[in-house]
């Protein structure tokens, strides 16, 4: 069973007014996804999506069709569906970076293998080595202080038991910002700020002294990527242990993130890393080193999310109950493409037991909202 072709379709959703997130990466009220369909020689057919914000990996929805449609597709035609390695090294060779595009093609090949065996991806990839419900962290955008201590109350009541600040904005806001949500949700509940880069060393360092009484499990990504020996000289100065988002997107950014020993654990998720195989390589190796990974997101839809859950079922490193990551795209956006969406009940995601990524697509959802009709 070969690639006999692929066939891309841009969407554009609407998050839900009460979701629409605020970081120091800018605001998101929409968001536009490509879809990707893999037809195999049998007529099988696996779905996959490319997650693509511009602010995130440089990757936009019309770029990704372009670059799939052009170079991709055409370069990976004919190769073994079940040939992962060789898929991933044909599409390095003919392009550099496009992480998001090219986990779209990797995931769509997943699906169509698990269909074809009529196994859950989470089975191909060694079995589930945890439930298949997993609890997810909420992450609270740059708020105003009202508008924080609110809705920090209400993810509380709603059962969150790990709140995630952003911050990296304004420092002596974003300090007001965290020390309002940890006085709001009390001492019980872990909180965790992510400054998506948004901090240079110094001020890293003296936000995070300053924060010292509100007792933070982890600190996201404090200063941009690509400078691990100052990621490094946060986490010894400051004693805090660090997640590493924005600096990890590929094999050899984990490898010197590990050299350097500038971080406690690095957020993984298989549109940031190019496919699910190439993040679990970097969960493993990160295993290996004693560091730990969880789950990152970058407001998936409901195949892009599913993904994610598979990937994390059957990965052991994945140490989503220490740090639970975000799982929870789905529901932030107005309309599913799914016919039997994830389920997601307050900070739990549960996901099926159904063959490939389990998600049945509605065509019509996808007619009424693709953004390329002429
Ligand atoms: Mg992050």
């Amino acid at each position: 069973m070969h690639i006999e072709r692929i066939e891309t379709i841009p969407v554009r959703i609407p998050l839900k007014p009460e979701r629409r997130m605020i970081s120091a990466l800018g605001k998101h009220d929409v968001s536009d996804f490509l879809l990707v369909r893999v037809v195999a020689s049998d007529g099988s057919e696996g779905w996959g999506e490319a997650t693509v914000t511009p602010r995130w990996s440089g990757e936009t929805c019309l770029g990704a069709k372009a670059l799939i449609d052009g170079v991709l597709a055409p370069a990976v035609a004919g190769l073994d569906v079940d040939d992962i390695v060789g898929l991933d090294r044909r599409m390095d060779a003919f392009a550099v970076g496009n992480w998001f595009a090219k986990s779209a093609i990797e995931m769509a090949c997943w699906d169509l293998l698990g269909k074809a065996a009529g196994k859950p991806v989470y089975e191909l990839l060694g079995g589930a080595c945890r439930p298949l419900t997993i609890r997810s962290r909420f992450s609270l955008g740059a708020y105003e202080p009202e508008r924080a201590r609110r809705r920090a109350a209400e993810l509380v009541a709603a059962g969150f038991t790990t709140i995630k600040v952003k911050v990296g904005i304004e420092p002596d806001r974003d300090v007001e910002r965290v020390r309002i949500v940890r006085e709001t949700i009390g001492p019980e509940i872990d909180l965790t700020i992510d400054a998506n880069g948004g901090w240079d060393v110094e001020t890293s360092i003296r936000c995070i002294r300053e924060l010292a009484d509100c007792n933070l499990t982890i600190v996201e990504q404090p200063i941009p990527p690509g400078d691990y020996t100052g990621l490094a000289r946060v986490r010894h100065e400051t004693g805090e242990k660090i997640l590493a988002d924005e600096s990890c997107f590929d094999l050899i950014h984990a490898q010197e993130l590990i050299r350097h020993d500038c971080c406690d654990a690095i957020s993984l998720y298989p549109g940031k890393n190019g496919g699910i195989r190439k993040a679990r390589e970097i969960a493993d190796l990160a295993g290996e080193h004693g560091i730990a990974c969880s789950i990152g997101s970058n407001l998936e839809w409901d195949l892009g999310t599913a993904a994610m859950a598979h990937f994390i079922v059957a990965t052991p490193n994945m140490q989503v109950d220490t740090y639970p990551g975000d799982l929870l795209g789905p529901d932030y956006h107005e309309v599913s493409i799914a016919r039997n969406p994830l389920q997601i009940s307050g900070p739990l995601t549960t996901l099926t037991d159904l063959p490939g990524l389990g998600v049945e697509i509605d065509r019509d959802v996808i007619e009424r909202h693709r953004i390329d009709r002429t």
